[in-house]
């Protein structure tokens, strides 16, 4: 409310302020949503608010759009599949320094902004990791002024909405923008042919050289949604630019002149199909036809614009590299190379040599995974039928390759083959990863052992050709969301301790050190998790019914649901705590809450499994009267970012389990750190970075390395050792296989004990069984000294400032993209509606 600490001149422009707010607000539910008070849903009241909030942004947009066209810097396009942007409102709002002041005008409407805040459907356009990344480079590349464009797809469909029934997981569909996409501009001007099918023909030009087009193509047109991504504390507001499919004229009249309108129709509808639905498998393969077309919507569309916007600017397309890169979330946008070899040859007339050196100077790529089944690959007869042309640039990219592959490795064939764009098995396939790496000037892991992997494992014939082309960017998050939002309580305390120079400046963080022998900081710091957990806990109950203990150890594993990620070692965790309570009725166990969330790919049959065994020993677990509040399990329905935000503030324990050598790099792992969650990890992915900043003895490190898994693979591991030597596990895994948690179907789990004892236990859960369950038993000592446990919770916050996205951004700045931050300017008061000028 007012300030009346203020003098009169400040309190009236705090007036004029809400005065303003209130204003648009009004204006939006009565001129652009057609409401009154007496007519208005929750929606139309969610939708005013947003408008009111996007105007906010669009004044600085234009401004930053039109700086960028007058000082033409180099632009950054980062392509990807997925954007997990989840809600806008409150982080709009925060960016812009805009909270309080809409928060005091919606309370004095009578209307509670964090109601509204809860209200707001999340955009899912993701699936996990990969997404938020995107998500998270976005806010960085806005807050410190990179002139950065997020592209991709807009599906009408985003992840699917997971509900549990019965135990197991029922998917339904996202229709998230039914009360439509208040943050979303549609630009029906900006248009771009995508081609399908067709075939190629050869001429020779006037001068006598060969060219190509591409012609009787089924053409769709890409159309633009642009999204305004704000800066904190800045005027930059950059832009997400998502593609959807509209049904071309050329389209509609050959079928209409064919005379079968109904059929005309259909054709259209069937086009409009490519940006209807995220595909919802992450790390794990998809070779489905739609999802290749998709991946060609996306990188044709974009590139067509990029080269557009270069040449509002320029004539010469030889200084595209100085003016623009473009960085490949993954392989899945790696078709933007040979399109735009294709582009640059077949429509602009440069020679082979010209645009392959435009091309691979402005092209770098990113890998997310070393799992070989995630690994891209489509049939060469898709491209054969959906990109003949592509398919011709790719064979010819191959055959210069490999020639410089035998000029540096004379007469060595094995490598040739393994080198190659082409797998020729028995269905001849491209490999995308191939093609990203030979189309680009620079290959990044996302962190240091995930990289050491790629350069020593799986791309090692590529680095030792090319060993400047690897670099290593470890991922980050952005702390505006992920603390400042999500834990308004720990970013306050940690504000009013430090400054909030943290906010721009996660470094910062490492003030907190000193203060994790400070008592009351320790103890104002214990209040903040407690209030944290009662909240969770509060929905916990209103959506599981379930009472859990507030007092008990919050231990959270929250991700996608994988075999790699091993849910399924917490859950033979949980079973061994159960026997020991069940053992000893009256024993002394420090009380636990077990909580998983995360989604299963809905095909991917045995995480499915997972699931309902999580909830199958939650049904036994937390009815049993032997156990009390001593150990429940909890499976949160629904993981998502906006229920990601609820849960690692109310973390005491952060899981981050997987298989050493397989999790690339982890940013789950990131966000509950910076929530003041103590981790228990394997040496995989970005822990061990994790644990080089916060200190050895301030996390939990358990398991294999990943040298160890290789060494024992490489020895021959039998996980029926383990099984015979450990009674408790065997235990465990013959209840589980003997129906224990499943009375009514007691063969119910047995393909989960069979993946592990009889089909080879691919991630080795048994071996790192014991290492793990000592590990929680540690875990469970360091609990009964709070203090002791709230300090390494300290400073692991402390430790984070190198797991700020605006980290990562700056590295990608640097070595990878050649750009430097735009000044930034300060930021404007409300500007258009001050009144008459
Ligand atoms: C951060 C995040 C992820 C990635 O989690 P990992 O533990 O790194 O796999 C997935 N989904 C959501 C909603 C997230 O916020």
């Amino acid at each position: 409310m007012m300030d009346e600490t203020l003098p009169p001149s400040e309190q009236s422009a705090e007036l004029d302020t809400l005065m303003l707010i209130i204003k648009s607000f009004l204006e939006h539910l009565e001129y652009t949503l057609g409401k009154d008070k007496y007519s208005a849903t929750r929606h139309d009241i969610f939708n005013a608010l947003a408008y009111a909030v996007r105007d906010r942004m669009v004044e600085r947009w234009l401004d930053t759009q039109q700086a960028y066209y007058n000082q033409d810097p180099k632009r950054i396009y980062y392509l990807s599949m997925e954007f997990l942007m989840g809600r806008t409102l409150e982080n709009s709002l925060v960016n812009l320094g805009l909270l309080d002041d809409f928060r005091d005008a919606m309370n004095s409407l009578g209307f509670d902004l964090d109601v509204l805040i809860d209200q707001e459907q999340d955009a899912g356009l993701g699936n996990g990791g990969l997404g938020r990344l995107a998500a998270c480079f976005l806010d960085s590349m806005a807050t410190m002024g990179i002139p950065g464009y997020g592209y991709g797809i807009r599906y009408e469909y985003g992840i699917f909405r997971q509900n549990i029934v019965d135990g197991a997981q029922v998917e339904y569909p996202d229709n998230w923008l039914r009360y439509r996409n208040p943050w979303e501009l549609d630009r029906q001007e900006h248009l771009h042919p995508v081609k399908f099918y067709g075939r190629v023909v050869e001429r020779k030009n006037a001068e006598g050289n060969t060219v190509f087009a591409w012609i009787d193509t089924e053409d769709v047109m890409a159309m633009a949604y642009d999204t305004p991504i704000p800066g904190f504390g800045t005027n930059s507001v950059n832009t997400m630019r998502l593609w959807t499919a509209k049904s071309s004229r050329d389209f509609d009249l050959t079928f209409f002149n064919e005379g079968n309108y109904i059929r005309a129709v259909e054709k259209k509808m069937l086009s409009e199909n490519i940006s209807k639905v995220l595909y919802p498998a992450d790390h794990i393969p998809e070779g489905k036809e739609l999802r290749f077309k998709q991946e060609y919507f996306l990188a044709s569309a974009t590139i067509q614009d990029v080269i557009y916007r270069f040449r509002k600017n320029h004539s010469d397309l030889r200084l595209i590299p100085d003016k623009v890169a473009i960085q490949l979330n993954d392989t899945h946008p790696s078709l933007a190379i040979p399109e735009m070899m294709r582009l640059l040859m077949d429509r602009e007339r440069l020679d082979w040599d010209t645009a392959w050196d435009i091309t691979t100077r402005t092209f770098a790529y990113t890998n997310h995974t070393i799992l070989p089944e995630a690994l891209e690959k489509w049939p060469v007869w898709f491209l054969e039928q959906i990109l003949p042309r592509h398919l011709q640039i790719i064979y010819e990219i191959n055959d210069r390759f490999l020639a410089q592959v035998r000029q540096h490795f004379p007469g060595d064939t094995g490598r040739l083959e393994r080198m190659s764009l082409v797998e020729e098995h028995w269905e001849r396939k491209i490999r995308m990863a191939h093609l990203a790496i030979v189309g680009s000037h620079s290959v990044n892991g996302v962190a240091a052992l995930h990289t050491e992997i790629l350069k020593e494992k799986v791309f090692t014939d590529f680095f030792e050709m090319w060993p400047e082309r690897f670099n290593n960017k470890t991922n980050g998050i952005t702390q505006r969301r992920w603390l400042k939002s999500a834990n308004p309580g720990q970013a306050g305390l940690i504000s009013r301790a430090i400054g909030d120079g943290w906010i721009t400046d996660l470094d910062q963080l490492r003030k907190l050190a000193d203060l994790a022998k400070d008592r009351d900081f320790i103890h104002a710091w214990q209040r903040v998790k407690q209030e944290n957990k009662k909240r969770l806990a509060d929905y916990i109950f209103r959506n599981n019914e379930l009472q859990v203990n507030v007092d008990s150890l919050f231990d959270c594993q929250v991700k996608r649901i994988h075999e790699y990620k091993r849910q399924l070692l917490n859950v033979l965790h949980v079973i061994t705590l159960y026997n020991r309570i069940k053992a000893a009725p009256a024993g002394d166990f420090v009380p636990r809450t077990v909580i998983f969330s995360g989604k299963a790919a809905p095909a991917y049959a045995l995480a499915k499994l997972i699931i309902r065994l999580i909830n199958a020993v939650g049904d036994v677990v937390n009815n049993d009267p032997d156990v009390g509040d001593r150990l429940k399990v909890v499976f949160l329905a629904n993981y998502s970012v906006s229920l990601a935000e609820k849960i690692f503030p109310a973390s005491d324990l952060s899981e981050q389990i997987s298989t050493a050598g397989t999790e690339a790099s982890g940013t789950g792992n990131m966000k509950f750190a910076l929530n003041g969650a103590l981790t228990i990890g394997t040496l995989d992915g970005a822990n061990i970075e994790i644990m080089e900043e916060v200190g050895r003895e301030n996390i939990f490190i358990f398991g294999m390395t990943a040298g160890e898994v290789d060494e024992l693979r490489r020895r021959g591991y039998d996980p029926r050792d383990y099984y015979h030597r450990i009674p408790e596990l065997k235990r465990v895994l013959d209840q589980i296989a003997e129906g224990f948690f499943s009375p009514a179907t007691p063969d119910l789990f047995r393909p989960v004990v069979d993946a592990l004892l009889n089909q080879g236990d691919n991630y080795m859960l048994l071996a790192d069984y014991a290492s793990y369950v000592a590990c929680q038993e540690e875990v469970s000592r360091l609990y009964l000294d709070p203090d002791e446990w709230a300090r390494r919770a300290i400073l692991n916050c402390a430790g984070m400032g190198k797991f700020s996205s605006d980290r990562t951004i700056a590295e990608y700045a640097r070595d990878i993209w050649g750009v430097e931050q735009m000044e930034v300017r300060p930021v404007l008061e409300f500007r258009k509606h001050d009144g008459p000028a």
